[in-house]
């Protein structure tokens, strides 16, 4: 059975930076679940649909959608669309559709599919608790309002999108909120997993701290 690090927490975490980083350390393939949800809300927006759309229409729709991760990039029906998935319009929808079962079913799949391969260091919001429940370690990435607005402002302004931190700050609360009050597969802190509050901390310190929890339940 291949071993999977699974990683949640709130938008702007450092998930991703923290994840890639164990991945290359490692050797173990990394696994961006957001960007799953993403695409596939993409794709939903392409078919024109909106939060008001019902099952029915949703279920059709799905089944014209066919999403993939290979190699730190995602498809959207065989079409890379790594930098079209990073939009805000993109990030509120994956928000959005991430709530509904449908949607989270279809994912599920793909997501376990991807530890037959490899060892996975899998992020996402449900890592811990839904996906891969039985992982092998389970940590909880978290950090203040304000820096996850400023990493995340940075992070868009690198790739050229025209944002203010206040807008981007706002999103970030409606997210938390929607991602964790929903019903489904909820963003929580799973009772075994390890919190890490990485506000003012550097990428180096967190994953200097990462990689020594794991190390040290190697040496066990
Ligand atoms: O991590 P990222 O910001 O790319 O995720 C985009 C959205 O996808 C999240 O706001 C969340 O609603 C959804 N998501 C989810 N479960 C995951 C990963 C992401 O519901 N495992």
């Amino acid at each position: 059975m291949n071993r999977v690090i699974a990683i949640d927490g709130p938008s702007g975490a450092g998930k991703s930076t923290i994840a890639k980083l164990l991945a290359q350390d490692l050797g173990y393939e990394y696994l961006d679940t957001g960007a799953l949800y993403r695409a596939v809300a993409l794709g939903l927006l392409h078919l024109g649909l909106n939060e008001e759309t019902g099952d029915d229409e949703l279920a059709a729709a799905l089944e014209k959608i066919k999403v993939s991760f290979r190699m730190g990039r995602v498809f959207l029906n065989h079409k890379d669309v790594s930098q079209e998935i990073r939009s805000p319009e993109a990030s509120h929808f994956a928000s959005v559709f991430s709530a509904r079962r449908l949607v989270r079913e279809l994912l599920l799949d793909i997501q376990r599919e991807a530890l037959h391969h490899a060892d996975l260091v899998a992020e996402g919001r449900d890592m811990t608790t839904v996906v891969f429940p039985y992982a092998y370690r389970k940590f909880y990435l978290d950090a203040s309002v304000e820096e996850r607005a400023e990493r995340r402002t940075l992070e868009m302004k690198t790739k050229g999108y025209e944002v203010s931190r206040e807008k981007i700050c706002l999103d970030i609360i409606e997210r938390d909120a929607r991602d964790s009050g929903r019903d489904l597969a909820p963003l929580k802190i799973a009772e075994d997993a390890v919190l890490i509050d990485s506000t003012g901390m550097s990428v180096q310190d967190v994953f200097r701290k990462v990689l020594e929890i794991i190390r040290q339940d190697e040496q066990r």
